[in-house]
């Protein structure tokens, strides 16, 4: 196929999406609120933040802890951080934590719950029903949540289109397969990426 006609079929994709998928849909990072008093750091809208994302604020505290090194408290609403940490630095962690405690590992749904299965702490998805081992921060530092033209991935897919292409999520993104039939777990080739769709075309398992 060639490149307008991927260009062609995210068009008419965007146009018809269907509301199941929209609500699968990224969720959006609450802005925190960032004050520094003397060398602390105070997200005044933590509570806030934290619900939400719909996670323990214990999680996020152990988190932060890890990744920063330095005590960190809450006094609710608000979150008390004993050092200077820059806004981006902030941001870049509530992203982090999104994409390892929240957000479901094949599908992208917000929807999901962690778990302890033995000794191990499993993320699991109430809309697609994956089970995942939680991740490591080193793990979604190279590039696991975003989706690359021309790499292959493996998805499912989870509805037929209005043209009666296959559309599945995956990291967050829907996912166009023509030809692929729902609740076919396919090997896929992404053609084309355009904003939250992308195009892909199925290829053999090898
Ligand atoms: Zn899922």
């Amino acid at each position: 196929m060639g490149e307008d006609i991927y260009s062609k079929l995210l068009d008419k994709a965007e146009g018809t999406f269907s509301k199941s998928i929209r609500s699968q849909r990224r969720l959006k990072i609450p802005e925190p609120d960032i004050i520094y008093e003397g060398k602390v750091t105070i997200i005044r809208n933590f509570a806030s933040v934290i619900e939400m994302l719909n996670r323990d604020p214990k999680i996020f505290i152990k988190f932060l802890t890890r990744e920063l090194g330095i005590g960190i408290s809450m006094d609710p609403p608000r979150l008390i951080i004993n050092k200077k940490v820059d806004q981006e630095t902030i941001r870049k962690k509530l992203e982090q934590f999104l994409q390892i405690y929240v957000e479901c590992y094949e599908c992208g749904s917000p929807d999901t719950e962690i778990k302890r299965v033995g000794r191990v702490d499993v993320l699991e998805c109430k809309a697609c029903g994956a089970q995942h081992a939680l991740k490591m921060t080193k793990d979604i530092n190279q590039n696991e949540s975003t989706l690359e033209e021309g790499r292959t991935y493996s998805i499912t897919v989870n509805e037929i289109g209005p043209s009666g292409e296959g559309r599945g999520n995956f990291r967050g993104f829907t996912i166009i397969v023509p030809g692929a039939k729902k609740g076919e777990t396919v090997k896929v080739l992404v053609k084309k990426i355009r904003k939250g769709t992308a195009i892909a075309e199925k290829v053999k398992e090898d």
